[in-house]
């Protein structure tokens, strides 16, 4: 097991446990230091880190995952240290939550039209508090029994490749690093690269056009050991990341989701310099 995971979500966004629930299961799994990154708020943080706080043998780093969308690829960028006391990024994601239930709401209508029966009160429902998006309509799709897990419902009816999908109204990655530089958090690029597990999503083509466009304008870091990447995958994500000074970060991405083979907590990890290779470049 390692110490160190850069990359969890919570109830706050798409995860299955609490930001207490989770952080509990991140120190029974012997890990010291984690970042809370739920996509596209900074909701869960305060609990998670009152949860370390009583806990005291874990730290948590306040993070957010921004969901950006670069020549039609998803591309999500990491703000690791965010500041939850930042008005920009706190206006931020109060427009990403609006767009994000206008765009479940057309999800839902076009799988309505090829004659899925879930209701969108359904997915807010399951939602709740939590900032919606499409792991909330796979959950409906689980629950109405059209698929068994969640990645089969991308698999089958929410990938960008299906007639149901609707694309997001999200910001560049540009935008993004600005957004998080002058917040001062420091921007990291997630999963680069296609993971199995996650098959609703496409690898990043042309790589490295976009560091080449992101490292000036204040990338730091980018996932190099991430979800279930095999070794060759993390040896040319490594080399890249030292060719372009960037400090090699990574997680489990775990959400709790229920799919088979979801990499747990602290089974996929940077080593703990990492952690110290951040903190330089906060100064
Ligand atoms: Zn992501
Ligand atoms: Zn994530």
């Amino acid at each position: 097991m390692f110490d160190l995971d850069l990359h969890l979500h919570s109830t706050a966004s798409d995860g299955t446990l609490s930001p207490s629930e989770l952080v509990n299961k991140c120190a029974e799994n012997g890990l010291k230091v984690v970042a809370l990154t739920d996509h596209d708020t900074l909701d869960g943080i305060d609990e998670a880190i009152g949860r370390a706080n009583t806990l005291r043998n874990i730290e948590v780093i306040p993070g957010i995952e921004v969901s950006c969308s670069w020549n039609g690829t998803e591309v999500h960028i990491l703000g690791l240290f965010a500041r939850l006391d930042d008005t920009r990024l706190s206006e931020y994601c109060r427009r990403a939550r609006k767009n994000r239930l206008s765009r479940s709401k057309k999800i839902v209508e076009r799988l309505q039209h090829i004659g899925v029966e879930i209701k969108f009160e359904k997915v807010i429902e399951l939602a709740g508090d939590a900032v919606i998006g499409r792991p909330h309509i796979a959950k409906a799709l689980v629950d109405a029994g059209y698929v068994k897990y969640p990645k089969e419902a991308f698999d089958l009816y929410l990938g960008s490749s299906h007639s149901s999908y609707y694309p997001s109204s999200t910001i560049s990655p540009v935008e993004a690093i600005d957004l998080l530089v002058e917040s001062n958090a420091l921007p990291v690029l997630a999963h680069p690269f296609r993971s199995k597990v996650k098959s609703g999503r496409n690898p990043i083509v042309n790589l490295s056009t976009l560091i080449s466009e992101l490292r000036p304008r204040g990338l730091q870091g980018m996932e190099v050991y991430y979800g279930d990447y095999t070794d060759s995958q993390i040896n040319r994500l490594s080399l890249i990341a030292k060719d372009n000074d960037l400090i090699e970060c990574g997680g489990s991405d775990f959400h709790n989701s229920g799919n088979p083979g979801e990499p747990q907590p602290g089974t996929v990890g940077p080593p703990i310099k990492t952690f110290h290779s951040l903190q330089e470049r906060l100064k």
